[in-house]
């Protein structure tokens, strides 16, 4: 079953709710995030479980054709979901709903013409987002029915609604609802934060035009406020070196140093890192081979719950070598990046 997803991992929040260097009144924005999100993360356990169960006994969505609906609601800094509809979010002099419109229609846009993939569901489900969710909100998050949008606190975060990478990755949770359905904890956990951080990098990689060389591979770089930035913090997660010092929240490097049990935040960094290695290798835009084979193992491999890294590691072998048949090089780049992350 997976849970409640969001951006930023509880342990940053719960690191900076206490760091002396922070003024108070931005440590308790970060106590009042990990509070919403612990009471959000039991609800969502319930809603994974309902569309698990819905897909199993109906089978899939009935296929529809049409761009998905894509509709903002404004929390006004309340908690309660979805918030008030906004009539026309594409004209609204609010530049965080207006660029949450903007941002989650390009999604669509870049999953439909890049992979061929109708929405979250590959239906053409409605694309739900609240605005300016809670006070000093420091998170962005994927219920498992919508998106929702946290303003930050101004000195560690901005608005999140900022990072493009940040909207794609919380909509790629509502892609892994559809496909994997991978459980938000052990390996499978990490696997599923990692789709949404491999997703999120390529659209915003997409949406920029940059090859893997021009691509800075770093997640939430748009979203840190300035005294991260002071302190040293340029990113969240930074793909190309997840362990690096200038990443808020750091992560593992190689399968070697998982343990049961790790934050999915933390374990993603194998699978990310791989990725990044195996884009380098291949080369050109990321989303032009490496990217076509994680998606074909994302969206056709079926429901795997439970997939291990290895067995992860080996339908992307398997998938470079079914997808890319005349050229060798392109399978033996991804072997190649599995091995180094070791897989
Ligand atoms: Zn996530």
């Amino acid at each position: 079953m997976c849970r409640y997803c969001m951006i930023v991992p509880s342990d940053v929040l719960l690191r900076l709710a206490r760091d002396e260097d922070v003024e108070n009144h931005t440590r308790e924005a970060f106590r009042t995030t990990a509070q919403l999100d612990h009471q959000m993360r039991l609800l969502r356990d319930q809603t994974q479980h309902f569309t698990m169960q819905a897909v199993s006994l109906l089978g899939l969505p009935l296929i529809n054709t049409k761009p998905p609906a894509i509709t903002v609601y404004d929390c006004n800094n309340g908690t309660s979901l979805p918030g008030a509809a906004v009539s026309k979010p594409a004209s609204s002099t609010d530049v965080t709903i207006k660029t949450i419109f903007e941002t989650t229609t390009k999604v669509a846009e870049f999953f439909k013409e890049v992979f061929g993939r109708n929405s979250l569901d590959g239906a053409g489900m409605a694309l739900q987002s609240s605005a300016h969710y809670g006070l000093n909100y420091n998170n962005a998050f994927w219920n498992g029915t919508q998106m929702a949008y946290g303003d930050g606190d101004g000195e560690i975060f901005t608005g999140f609604y900022r990072g493009d990478d940040v909207i794609a990755h919380e909509l790629t949770h509502g892609v892994t609802q559809y496909t994997l359905q991978l459980e938000y904890q052990n390996e499978s956990g990490g696997l599923n934060e990692s789709m949404s951080d491999v997703f999120g990098s390529m659209f915003k990689q997409w949406r920029r035009n940059q090859t893997v060389v021009d691509a800075d591979w770093l997640i939430g770089a748009d979203i840190m406020g300035s005294l991260a930035k002071e302190k040293g913090y340029t990113c969240l997660r930074d793909m190309a070196a997840p362990d690096a010092a200038h990443c808020l929240a750091p992560q593992i490097t190689s399968f070697r140093q998982y343990v049961n049990r790790m934050d999915p935040h933390n374990s993603s960094g194998v699978p990310n890192l791989a990725f990044y290695l195996a884009a380098k290798a291949v080369g050109g835009k990321s989303w032009e081979k490496t990217g076509q084979i994680w998606y074909d193992v994302f969206a056709n491999h079926g429901s795997d719950p439970t997939m291990t890294m290895s067995a992860f590691a080996n339908a992307i072998r398997d998938s470079a070598g079914a997808l890319y048949p005349g050229d060798v090089s392109v399978h033996d780049a991804v072997d190649e990046a599995w091995r180094e992350v070791g897989l």
